[in-house]
């Protein structure tokens, strides 16, 4: 299985600024990348076309959109379907980022049916699901990350392509925090998110990818890849310069 090494750009980067920080990227990282790592870039709606251009035939760099909608097209003001994604040369696109829950106030219920559509759309998608730092003190982790992984992967045929399906287990209170996860943390979390993945989907659920994202760095990526369980990450802060991503990605 090859490790994903993800960047979000969140809302940064104008056009020229995607352009230029993704040839830097290439430049820095594609002759050298591993044989089992992948890249993916989600940068804005606005500035995808221009990651997409400059990653065009150059082999195992992806680009990817931060979020679609569950519709084909439609008067949905605002929203983006994942077959313009896939028209602008995106193949990914990400479900449930804790900002789009906590911040847009995105439930469960769509974040599932985003995930689902998605995927029937010809997408890979990522669904990202996390707790609280309260939800943590309470000991209400697992609680948290069976319902968001049952509700968010409800509409998924159970034999999906393994590889277009991965989960980023994202701790809110490690996102753009400084304050990345244990790896005791990390590890009985991906492990609970395995084996709830095997749960819904069977075996096929041994080569989905799950990630780790909260507060990578170039400093700590390469004793969060190396744990059970962790098939990449998924940054934001550290993915916006192409020197710190490229780090994270050659860690
Ligand atoms: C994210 O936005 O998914 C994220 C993990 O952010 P950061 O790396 O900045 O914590």
């Amino acid at each position: 299985m090859k490790k994903l090494m993800a960047a979000n750009w969140k809302m940064f980067k104008t056009w020229d600024e995607a352009q230029a920080t993704a040839l830097e990227l290439v430049d820095l990282a594609a002759a050298s990348l591993p044989a089992d790592r992948e890249v993916l870039v989600c940068p804005p709606f606005t500035s995808l076309g221009a990651v997409a251009e400059v990653f065009a035939g150059v082999p195992r760099f992806f680009t990817g959109g931060q979020d679609f909608y569950c519709r084909e097209e439609g008067a949905f003001t605002g929203e983006i379907a994942p077959g313009m994604l896939l028209d602008l040369g995106a193949s990914f696109g990400l479900t449930g980022h804790s900002e789009r829950r906590h911040v847009i106030g995105e439930s469960d219920q769509l974040v599932g049916e985003k995930t689902a559509f998605g995927l029937a759309a010809g997408l890979s998608v990522i669904l990202c699901v996390g707790e609280l730092i309260e939800e943590r003190r309470a000991g209400r982790v697992e609680e948290v990350l069976e319902r968001q992984l049952r509700i968010g992967l409800a509409g998924v045929p159970r034999d999906i392509e393994p590889k277009r399906l991965c989960v980023a287990y994202e701790p809110v209170w490690a996102i753009g925090t400084g304050e990345v996860a244990g790896p005791g943390e990390i590890l009985e979390a991906h492990a609970f998110v395995r084996k709830t993945l095997v749960a819904i989907f069977g075996d096929n659920a041994n080569e989905m990818r799950v990630l780790y994202g909260g507060s990578v760095k170039p400093s700590n990526c390469a004793e969060i890849i190396a744990l059970d369980n962790v098939d990449g990450v998924l940054v934001g802060g550290a993915s916006l310069q192409g020197e710190s991503f490229s780090q994270i990605v050659l860690a």
